[in-house]
């Protein structure tokens, strides 16, 4: 039986906040979309779901946010985590505010503690106004993103936008004094008739604190930071085991290959780096502008490579080449016929062995995930912060997936020399 049950708002979230359960000695198991009515619970002591809920139509968002729950709940979860962006990425009309009113009230929850702070990222809260490293919110470059901009720092007055219940504050003063006192905080606050209370949080000691706070909270709201205390808190309850080997993943014997869809500066530079020790092969979508094709000659090269190399496939390009591309095929088609040759590859490697595979970007990963039908994936180790090792049990095989921009420039052999240390 799961002790936690989170509902993440997007996949990279989800993946964010089940690696630092992991960290802090939580099996997680992290599930990709709502799962089906009839599906077994996943053996583990943190189920994240991830959705695709942050800038959907509220309608929507609540609606497969409730979805959710009710698996969660069915497997016996005993706390759930509402996971959002560090960066509080919403709208006046949605969606955090929206989905927390129908969490709570589904759940019957007083108050429903909130707090997006990450110090270790940069994120803190204080007297409720997030700051991005040295910078208030709104000033931080997160005025002008392009979906959910960011232009008021004081997260009492956003939720109180998106939301018609009552949003207070436990400031830093009561946090710095301790569990008890935040307790005692939420339950004045509760009593005032407040539904959502922002919680300062400016340390890692000091979300320490709130874990132990807010573990016996039905409904928390927050980013992967509340993940540092609460393992730790559901430990004193007797609720989690010691945790020694929460990272642990069956070793597969098999051959290892990377997937390079991103053309972003960081997999630009792993790719460099790691064709040093692969046997590489770039894929040419102008050669073979269809993704069969593409993806056949990439395969066609895979099997004369000498059985025990690395194979490295990218189709990773600056920016000038990527240009010509989609110059040549079109912005959106040479995307996909990219993601869909990657999609293929995928297929073909597993079919030909391959038991240990990284994929590098969002959509690409996105594309391979879902023509591998994956489900669910067992969180493992960490690479590189928010990229952890991870076991999709539905194809027997070892899954790191690489938002473009993240990892050093050695992550490709970093990770796979993990697995050779047996991690
Ligand atoms: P990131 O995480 O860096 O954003 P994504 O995989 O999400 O990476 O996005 C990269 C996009 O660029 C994908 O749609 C991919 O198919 C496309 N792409 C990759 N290589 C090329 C290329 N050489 N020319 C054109 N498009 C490409």
């Amino acid at each position: 039986m799961p002790i936690l049950g989170a509902i993440a708002d997007d996949v990279t979230g989800a993946t964010d906040l089940a690696a630092m359960l992991v960290n802090n000695g939580a099996r997680t198991v992290q599930l990709l979309g709502v799962p089906p009515p009839d599906a077994a619970p996943p053996e583990a002591d943190a189920v994240v779901v991830s959705l695709k809920s942050r800038t959907a139509p509220v309608t929507r968002a609540v609606a497969d946010s409730l979805a959710a729950l009710d698996r969660l709940r069915a497997w016996g979860a005993r706390a759930i985590h509402f996971k959002v962006c560090s960066t509080f990425d919403s709208t006046d009309e949605g969606n955090i505010g929206p989905v927390a009113d129908a969490l709570r009230a589904a759940l019957r929850a007083d108050i429903v503690p909130v707090c997006p702070a990450f110090p270790t990222n940069g994120r803190t809260v204080y007297q409720g106004h997030l700051f991005v490293g040295s910078a208030l919110l709104n000033e931080s470059g997160m005025e002008n993103h392009p979906l959910t901009p960011m232009r008021d720092a004081n997260l009492v007055r956003v939720l109180g936008r998106q939301t018609r219940a009552r949003v207070g504050l436990v400031p830093f003063a009561t946090v710095e004094r301790g569990a008890e006192a935040v307790r005692a905080a939420l339950a004045s606050l509760a009593n005032d008739g407040v539904a959502h209370a922002i919680l300062d949080a400016v340390s890692d000691t000091q979300l320490l604190t709130l874990g132990e706070a807010i573990a016996d909270s039905p409904l928390v709201v927050g980013g992967s930071g509340l993940a540092l205390g609460l393992p730790a808190a559901w430990r004193r309850r007797g609720w989690l085991g010691e945790g020694g080997d929460a990272a642990r993943l069956p070793r597969l014997a098999g051959r290892a290959a990377i997937l390079a869809g991103s053309c972003s500066r960081a997999t630009l530079a792993q790719v460099a780096q790691a064709r040093g020790s692969c046997a590489s092969f770039a894929l040419d979508p102008l050669a073979h502008p269809h993704p069969a094709t593409l993806a056949a000659a990439a395969i066609d090269w895979s099997e004369r490579q000498p059985a025990d190399a690395t194979l490295l496939i990218y189709a990773s390009s600056p920016p000038e080449r990527v240009a010509a591309v989609q110059a040549a095929l079109g912005r959106e088609r040479a995307g996909e016929i990219v993601e869909r040759a990657f999609a293929a590859i995928a297929e073909a490697l597993i079919a030909r062995g391959v038991r240990r595979l990284i994929v590098a970007g969002g959509e690409t990963s996105g594309a391979v995930v879902s023509r591998l039908g994956l489900t669910r994936l067992v969180i493992g180790p960490t690479i590189d912060p928010g990229v952890p090792w991870t076991f999709a049990p539905e194809r027997d095989l070892l899954l790191a997936l690489k938002s473009g921009n993240f990892g050093s420039e050695d992550f490709f052999t970093k990770a796979l020399a993990m697995l050779e240390e047996g991690a």
